[in-house]
């Protein structure tokens, strides 16, 4: 659009047809972006804080970066006030992804391009695109993951397990799960895998709010009633935190450590992974989400189509359009090369 002549304000006349939802008229290049994330109780989310203030701001942008301590009305709040601040466009990772349609039916009337950043918006039409890695993919690499630590570690089978999920209102957690279960149904209907507690459900190995202690206490309880005397050999863990909290549990229970996978690659499950004790994680790359996104409000910023889509999902109300990323399982036999271009977590590893 160079050579329009006159101003900061890109406009095109592109008419909208249903289904393609990026912004037509475009908006000033040092408009103010909103970002709303749902807490920063784990690394990624912190690292998104910090990433998105500082690349916003390098772009141009005025960045409004605000997190929601895993409360609702908090969340809804927050975007509510990025609207009345003339937020062009709001990147939200959801607290609950289904809570936020008429907070964001408003915004897309005012005309603000909306991305939804890791966790899908659901029920709602006002969502122009969602910035993701594979949450079924990352289920079935933690699954797979496990399978392949009780093999390295446990000896032959079958092996004792157990079943952890992450927050039930976040629409990764049941995702994870999902594809974890993928992979490891079959062998617990084959009987190499053996649930002692008999929990197999997503409600019933949910971790509200994604709490560490709740994970804790969970475990606790399971190892009381069901392994004393029996060894645990391996926990699906559906992220870092929750790993860490299973393998203190097991650690204070006298249990020989069960293999635990991951997800995040924080920097203390990289040093637990180091130390032998948590087996696997899975990387997600936070520089590459914001990155993604990033380009998806620039596009916006110039008034262009947002750039099609890797494939649509249904939300429940419409097919949202994913951009999709690949997430990475790292062990201690790949781990300096998956961070071969990270230091930051590289010295964690040595
Ligand atoms: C994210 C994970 C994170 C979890 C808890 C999920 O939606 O994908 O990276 O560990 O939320 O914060």
């Amino acid at each position: 659009l160079s050579g329009c002549g006159g101003g900061r304000e890109a406009t095109t006349t592109t008419e909208t047809t249903a289904g393609t939802t990026a912004s037509a008229e475009g908006f000033a290049s040092d408009a103010t972006i909103g970002v709303a994330l749902p807490w920063l109780g784990t690394q990624n989310w912190k690292e998104a804080e910090v990433m998105f203030t500082e690349q916003l701001t390098e772009a141009g942008y005025q960045p409004l970066v605000q997190a929601a301590d895993n409360k609702v009305p908090q969340q809804q709040q927050q975007i509510e006030a990025m609207i009345e601040q003339g937020a062009k466009a709001i990147v939200v990772g959801a607290v609950d992804g289904t809570q936020l349609g008429s907070v964001l039916e408003t915004a897309k009337g005012a005309g603000v391009t909306i991305i939804a950043y890791d966790r899908l918006i659901e029920n709602t039409d006002a969502v122009d695109g969602v910035v993701q890695f594979g949450s079924l993919r990352t289920g079935q690499l933690q699954g797979q993951s496990l399978l392949d630590g009780l093999a390295e570690r446990k000896g032959d089978g079958p092996y004792t397990i157990e079943l952890f999920g992450g927050g039930p209102a976040d629409a990764n957690a049941p995702n994870f799960f999902t594809g974890a279960m993928e992979v490891l149904q079959p062998k617990i209907d084959d009987g190499t895998l053996v649930v002692v507690s008999g929990q197999t459900e997503f409600t019933q190995v949910a971790t509200p709010d994604w709490d560490n202690a709740k994970a804790q206490a969970r475990m606790d309880s399971l190892l009381s009633g069901f392994y004393s005397g029996t060894p645990i050999d391996g926990v699906l863990s559906p992220n870092d935190g929750i790993g860490r909290a299973i393998l203190t549990s097991a650690k204070q229970a006298g249990q020989e450590l069960p293999v635990v996978t991951g997800l995040d690659a924080e920097n203390e499950s990289i040093v637990s992974i180091a130390a032998g004790e948590q087996y696997s994680t899975v990387a997600k790359p936070t520089q590459d989400l914001v990155a993604k996104t990033i380009e998806l409000i620039d596009a916006a910023q110039q008034g262009e189509e947002l750039p099609a889509p890797d494939e649509t999902v249904d939300n429940g109300a419409t097919e949202v359009g994913i951009y999709q990323l690949d997430p990475i399982v790292v062990t201690l036999d790949n781990a300096r090369e998956v961070f071969a271009d990270d230091p930051d977590r590289l010295q964690y590893l040595s």
